[in-house]
């Protein structure tokens, strides 16, 4: 795809970050393109798996495509974040990290029993952000029709840990 290769050139290999050995993708300047911009946004949207009520974006570069996808589908937009930050009651679900574990937070209420959910993010590397981040959802009564990445890591096996999930995806590593 024509748009795989402009947004391939646009991502950077950034050695031994955040720590050393591991090779990190930065999106910033893929975001920092507008023509780049809206057609991974409207690309994203148009590859959703039927009709969309909510657009769920992981902290944080899942706000940035999140965001748009939403408004794209005319979708309503969910943050999923990390513990602490958001103000209101919410539901939590805790994820292994490669040291130690992280919680995820959502507002529950915001999320109608039975809302067809598309999941977005930047980068889907061991899954580990995705897979807690789609229990949350569904115990919140949600229902996840797909999960749209900009990027997989396909080495770290990431879709092993989303068995049977439809999964989108521009990049692959
Ligand atoms: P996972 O939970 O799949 O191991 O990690 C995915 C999460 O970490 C995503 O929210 C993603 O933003 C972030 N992440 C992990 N590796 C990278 C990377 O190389 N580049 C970027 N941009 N984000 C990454």
């Amino acid at each position: 795809r024509p748009l795989a290769d402009l947004a391939a050139s646009l991502v950077q290999d950034v050695p031994d970050f955040p720590e050393p050995g591991v090779v990190f993708k930065d999106i910033t300047p893929l975001l920092a393109d507008g023509a780049a911009l809206k057609a991974v946004v409207e690309d994203m949207a148009s590859r959703a798996p039927g009709p969309i009520d909510l657009v769920v974006g992981m902290e944080a570069r899942g706000f940035i495509l999140g965001a748009p996808v939403a408004v794209a589908l005319g979708a309503g937009f969910i943050p999923v974040r990390k513990a602490g930050k958001l103000p209101r009651e919410t539901l939590a679900g805790a994820y292994e990290l490669e040291y130690g574990s992280a919680v995820l937070e959502v507002h529950p209420d915001t999320i109608r029993d039975g809302s067809r959910v598309l999941v977005v993010d930047d980068v889907l590397a061991t899954g580990g952000t995705a897979a807690a981040t789609v229990a949350l959802l569904e115990k919140a009564g949600g229902v996840v029709v797909g999960l749209s990445f900009l990027m997989e890591l396909t080495f770290l096996g990431g879709r092993d840990r989303l068995p049977g999930r439809p999964l989108d995806v521009l990049l692959s590593y």
